[in-house]
């Protein structure tokens, strides 16, 4: 018997090391990772100047609480914000912790209780985060859940007028909802939220969890749509691997946190900011974010053409092949070839290979898929 708990299926490999979009197992087999430790290595594995920012800064300094000032937090939260709208930033550990934090600042700006959520979403694992999520088997077996949610289909402009009334803090959402299927927002649906938001003083919650740190394309997702969230939570891609969460607002939430009125130990300490300082100065330069457009082109333009029958779903380098099976046998067999997935969903084939990834790599990926799925 395990000494885990089983709450993961985990799959039978070790992997033991990593490189770039590679990684090997402890039988010396190396594998594709179009995984990206689910949306999370940036950069890819060992990135040198990643590997470099965690040597200098365990030398020097690893924790300090928040009991002190941060100019290094101060400068990743300048980074963050640089030409949006937004303003102010909240460091902590997990994508579930900034969805948290955006509940509670939600609720203590406003003094109202309901927050408006969407079928197959996914925000985190905490009770809020949980209660939060539009799927029932991530919520089953747990007891009441949060009664501030109100959970409604996405993309639906009838279910949310409905839904709207003088009770509704915010609405929460995913631009591309991603552990539910890689389910855009429409555009009728984006404006009808921004409408609404704005004609009834609403506050919009973006959670960029995963679509978030260049992930799609532009440095955050909702760049793609006329949405301008109050309220934008950050994590996987992030820390590029290192363990970072963030909520960034606008100025005018500035004074409904005043201290000591949330917080966390680890939240932003100086060995995950230095990692997630040297994330940003790589992804957040125009270079990097073509790069990342232009392999996602190539990525597209190749998987069309390999699978014809297949509709291929998903922005920048978070893509998925929607098929009418349950996706794990492929999956499965993917690795037995050496290619390294995850499903969105059950019928969603995601591919989130690491930001950095090269275009042979695309090539070996597309040829691996295409022989399993034709
Ligand atoms: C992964 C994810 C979360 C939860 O992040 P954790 O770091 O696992 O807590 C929240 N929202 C979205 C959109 C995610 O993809």
């Amino acid at each position: 018997m395990s000494a885990l708990f089983q709450n993961y299926a985990r799959r039978p490999v070790h992997l033991v090391q990593g490189k770039g979009t590679i990684v090997t197992d402890d039988t010396g087999k190396e594998y594709l990772d179009f995984t990206s430790g689910i949306a999370v290595l940036s950069l890819g594995h060992a990135n040198p100047a990643v590997v470099q920012a965690i040597q200098q800064q365990s030398e020097k300094l690893w924790h300090t609480s928040n009991l002190f000032e941060s100019p290094e937090q101060e400068k990743l939260a300048a980074t963050l914000v640089k030409e949006t709208h937004l303003s102010h930033a909240f460091f902590c550990n997990s994508g579930a912790e900034a969805n948290e934090a955006a509940i509670k600042m939600a609720r203590k700006h406003t003094g109202k209780n309901i927050i408006i959520t969407f079928e197959k979403s996914f925000h985190g694992r905490t009770f809020g985060a949980m209660s939060a999520t539009g799927q029932d088997k991530i919520r089953q077996g747990f007891g009441p859940l949060l009664e501030t949610f109100r959970t409604i289909p996405f993309n639906d402009i009838q279910a949310l007028d409905a839904a709207i009334d003088s009770d509704v803090a915010a609405i929460m959402l995913e631009v591309i909802q991603g552990e539910g299927g890689i389910n855009k927002i429409s555009p009728e649906f984006a404006q009808a939220v921004a409408d609404i938001c704005e004609s009834k003083d609403i506050l919009l919650i973006i959670d960029e969890v995963q679509t978030g740190i260049a992930r799609t394309g532009t440095r955050y997702a909702y760049e793609q749509t006329v949405l301008k969230p109050d309220i934008m939570t950050l994590a996987k891609g992030l820390g590029g691997g290192f363990p970072i969460g963030a909520m960034l607002g606008t100025s005018a939430l500035y004074d409904t946190f005043s201290p000591g009125t949330h917080g966390t130990t680890f939240g932003g300490n100086p060995l995950a900011v230095a990692v997630a300082q040297t994330v940003l100065d790589n992804v957040f330069t125009t270079k990097f974010l073509n790069a990342v457009n232009e392999k996602s082109a190539y990525f597209l333009d190749k998987l069309k053409t390999a699978l014809p029958n297949h509709q291929i779903v998903g922005s920048g380098l978070l893509l998925g092949i929607k098929c009418e099976e349950e996706v794990a046998p492929t999956i499965e067999k993917a690795e037995q070839n050496g290619l390294l997935l995850v499903s969105a969903g059950p019928n969603v084939i995601r591919l989130l290979p690491p930001l950095t990834v090269k275009k042979e790599e695309i090539d070996q990926a597309v040829n691996i898929l295409s022989s399993i799925l034709m």
